[in-house]
């Protein structure tokens, strides 16, 4: 297969995987230019720049983060950057999610921000009824409108939420038109948004989950189909023969019942591997269970290999690990390798 030559775990990209999901996505918006690729939390674990240059020879031209400190180092990829939570100041490039009325107070006068709409989540946005006061406040403050967008709290679920969320944006759009900007762009979609939705006719969305391959919607709804792009690979540290009765790991949960080979790998939780359950052990891609406790940077398997896949599909593991695709990938170290194939 693929040798890397540094003894560590290590993460392969599959860029035939990821411009497969680009593509599926960009047959619901229309045209990939309708793509803003959310690139937040080191790419959700996938790599930030790695990413970025992936979706920028893609031909996507927009790109989503959350701090400034990310958006330097994809600045040159995209023609514009979004950056969801950091201090406002003035860029060619760069705009700002507006969270709050304080945020249009201590933005620096020509910066360009997307206002975002609370329009039921409540997490982040100008309430409804502060919209007016919002918009005065950002011609006042000679801020440039660049933007209009709410985030959907339910749209993996089944129900009429999306679409009473929708309904309320719908009515923001109009009285921002009204109000008398002009060149607003306007997105609500995230990857559960866009893959639910069959007539798309706003001017971009905000794609993360679904790009790197995972369709989080219940199976009821048709599915796209999305192929993951990341998978985790180990290295193995050491072998050794035990005999029955011996324990392996920290607290020796797991007792061997027949002699067999073990070998130690180099992951665990130290890398952002989660620690889980060692009574009911996570199986790798592989089918291997891992034998005992998850060390800190070490886990044992009933292997030889040098090199075993723990991990080729972040939605099944997840479901294994009693929690989310977005928590396994976003979790690893940035300090793992990861390498394109
Ligand atoms: C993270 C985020 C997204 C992307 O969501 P996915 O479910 O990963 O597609 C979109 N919009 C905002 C505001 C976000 O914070």
């Amino acid at each position: 297969l693929f040798v890397y030559n540094l003894d560590m775990a290590f993460i392969t990209i599959n860029k035939q995987n990821f411009y497969h999901n680009l593509n599926q996505i960009a047959l619901k918006t229309g045209s990939i230019e309708k793509i803003a690729i959310v690139l937040k939390d080191n790419a959700y674990g996938h790599g930030l720049e790695l990413m970025g240059t992936l979706a920028s020879e893609c031909g996507i031209k927009h790109a989503v983060v959350r701090k400034t400190t990310e958006a330097v180092l994809i600045k040159p990829l995209f023609e514009t950057v979004l950056i969801l939570g950091d201090k406002i100041i003035k860029d060619e490039k760069y705009s700002f999610a507006i969270n709050s009325l304080e945020d249009i107070k201590y933005a620096q006068k020509g910066a360009k921000v997307e206002l975002k709409v609370d329009t039921g989540m409540h997490r982040n946005g100008i309430a409804l009824d502060a919209l007016d006061e919002a918009l005065a406040l950002i011609q006042k403050n000679e801020l440039e409108l660049v933007g209009v967008m709410t985030h959907f709290r339910s749209a993996d679920e089944l129900g009429s939420e999306l679409f009473w969320q929708q309904k309320q944006f719908e009515s923001v759009k109009k009285r921002v038109k009204e109000a008398g900007f002009i060149g607003v762009r306007v997105h609500s979609h995230n990857s559960a948004a866009i893959l639910r939705t069959k007539h798309f006719d706003e001017d971009l969305v905000r794609v993360g989950i679904g790009a790197y391959g995972y369709n989080e919607l219940p199976d009821s709804f048709d599915q796209l189909e999305l192929r993951p792009v990341m998978a985790l690979y180990a290295k193995k540290v050491s072998s050794r023969v035990v005999k029955v009765g011996e324990r392996i790991g920290y607290g020796g949960e797991y007792i061997v019942e027949n002699e067999m080979s073990v070998s130690t790998y180099d992951l665990g939780y130290g890398d952002g591997w989660c620690r889980g359950d060692a009574q009911n052990p996570y199986i790798t891609c592989e089918g291997l269970p891992i034998l005992g406790r998850v060390s800190m940077d070490f886990i044992s398997l009933a292997s030889q290999k040098e090199e075993v896949c723990v991990m080729n599909d972040a939605q099944a593991a997840a479901k294994q690990l009693g929690t989310i695709s977005y928590e396994i990938t976003t979790a690893l170290s940035s300090d793992i390798p990861r390498e394109v194939i």
